[in-house]
């Protein structure tokens, strides 16, 4: 018998919205020279949440000039174990306040509270305690006596983990000595603003953080000024490659974070149910809007059938609705323009020849939304099978042998990451030699950790973010990946 489930929705009285927000730079908010603003909606209601400053040319010359003041004056002067008090001091207030910030970031974005409030703020919290704790510690981190740090860091981040993926960058950075001017993406900004307020509130000097909002214009602008040292990017790789030419020929340092194509392997001696987990895991998590997403699951021929037979089970139990429901499982795309990518990828699907299978699920009158989806009958030529699609849909092709999982696996431009099921260590071992990709999962998918590095190959961008690897980014040495 299913079960029914009553709602079980998080109150969102616990955040405090503002009608509108202004620029963060030089510790204190100011309203944009440009004048102009644009709106943040929820992307589960469309309703409109608040209105947001749009930076212009002197909005970004003025948060890079106080990153450069506060860099000279303060920061890059002060001891590494009074940065660590600040770093800690942050890490404790994302903590106190993570039930806010949860809440707001499934509001802006659309993801499920479970996750928010499960992965995304604890993690966040994590990377801030990590990288504090390197801050008076950086001479034994293997960059030589006494590394150095780089300057003012221009930051640019995506809309499907917002505040992870400041965290990622913000935190290195600071443990590191820099000052920043971060982009949060135009669709999710409030919780990189929020977070402001928590600079503000640990008493961090004025322009050691600066948060500009805006669209992509902004960031170009960010990332081409002439005054910056370091860049750090996440998000597509036409644009990471867009920012490699604007970059190149300047003394600025890059790190590239781009998309994934990442193949989840499974071998018929796999613990079959556990890696269904693992694959809905891999490629259903945040709807699919993850770069390292396993969207193309290779499942070993022999237990083909059985396994997709487990999956659709398995997918006819995941509920699809109010991301503020501590029930749900898949949340609302983040904006109407990456549900017409998803609706434009999975037609070529069909058009190109590979069958379409969804769940029966009810899909919310407003909002944006995408039912969880898997495609058979993909061959490798397909468009599903080659292109991110950035959503809950799982491109699935078999192989016979570990030759042919390890052929199809690597034939994609991209090299993030990547996953194997099976009970044997040495082909676990054998497998991970073989992959070109930055990480590789054995027996799980998405795992996080602020002391792992997390990086790509080929396409999918270079430089790491996290552990020590990730260190070398932020500091005035040799990048080590
Ligand atoms: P973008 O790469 O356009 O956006 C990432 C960030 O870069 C945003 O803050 C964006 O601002 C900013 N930006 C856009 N253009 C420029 C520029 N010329 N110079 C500097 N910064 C810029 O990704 P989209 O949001 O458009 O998503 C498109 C596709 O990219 C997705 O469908 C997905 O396939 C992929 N993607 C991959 C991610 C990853 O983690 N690897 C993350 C996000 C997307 P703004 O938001 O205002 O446009």
């Amino acid at each position: 018998m299913p079960f029914d489930y009553a709602p079980a929705p998080e109150s969102r009285s616990i955040v405090d919205i503002e009608s509108n927000y202004g620029l963060f730079i030089g510790g204190s908010f100011s309203e944009p020279t440009s004048g102009g603003f644009f709106k943040t909606i929820n992307p589960a209601t469309e309703e409109v949440l608040s209105e947001v400053a749009e930076a212009g040319q002197a909005d970004v010359d003025a948060a890079v000039a106080a990153a450069r003041r506060a860099y000279d004056k303060t920061w890059s002067k002060m001891s590494g174990k009074d940065r660590a008090k600040y770093i800690f001091r942050i890490a404790r207030l994302i903590q106190e306040r993570s039930r806010e910030l949860a809440v707001l970031e499934t509001l802006d974005n659309g993801k499920p509270i479970r996750e928010s409030r499960d992965v995304d703020l604890p993690l966040v919290a994590a990377h801030f305690f990590y990288h504090a704790g390197w801050a008076d510690k950086l001479e034994f981190a293997g960059y030589g006596p006494d590394p150095k740090s780089l300057g003012v860091a221009a930051q640019v981040i995506p809309w499907n983990f917002p505040l992870l993926m400041l965290a990622w960058k913000v935190a290195p950075a600071l443990a590191c000595g820099n000052t920043v001017v971060l982009k949060p993406a135009e669709t999710t900004p409030l919780t990189a603003l929020a977070f402001a307020d928590i600079c503000k509130q640990a008493g961090l000097p004025p322009g050691v953080v600066n948060i500009i909002t805006g669209a992509g214009e902004t960031g170009r602008m960010l990332v081409e000024h002439p005054d910056v040292d370091k860049v750090a990017f996440t998000g597509s790789t036409e644009v990471g490659k867009a920012i490699q030419r604007a970059v190149a020929g300047t003394k600025k340092k890059l790190t590239l974070e781009l998309g994934g194509k990442a193949a989840n392997i499974v071998f018929d001696d796999a613990p079959i149910d556990q890696a269904i987990e693992g694959i809905v895991n891999g490629i259903y998590f945040n709807q699919g809007h993850v770069c390292c997403a396993g969207s193309r699951l290779l499942l070993q021929e022999s237990v083909a059938d059985e396994a997709l037979a487990s999956l659709k089970r398995r997918l006819t139990t995941l509920r699809l609705g109010d991301p503020l429901d501590k029930n749900t499982d898949i949340g609302a795309i983040n904006s109407s323009m990456q549900l017409s990518k998803i609706e434009e990828l999975t037609a070529s699907g069909e058009a190109e020849g590979a069958e379409r299978w969804s769940p029966t699920c009810p899909i919310p009158d407003k909002g944006f939304w995408f039912p969880p989806t898997v495609f058979t009958n993909v061959t490798q030529a397909h468009r599903i099978a080659r292109e991110e699609i950035f959503g809950p849909v799982l491109s699935v092709l078999t192989f016979r042998t570990p030759e042919e999982a390890v052929a199809k696996a690597n034939n994609t431009p991209f090299g993030l990451s990547a996953g194997i099921w099976t009970e044997k260590g040495s082909r676990i071992l054998w497998m991970a030699n073989q992959m070109r990709a930055g990480i590789v999962w054995a027996n799980t998918f998405n795992r996080f950790d602020p002391t792992s590095p997390f990086g790509g190959f080929k396409e999918s961008g270079f430089g790491r973010e996290g552990g020590v690897q990730g260190l070398g980014a932020y500091l005035n040495v040799e990048d080590p990946s």
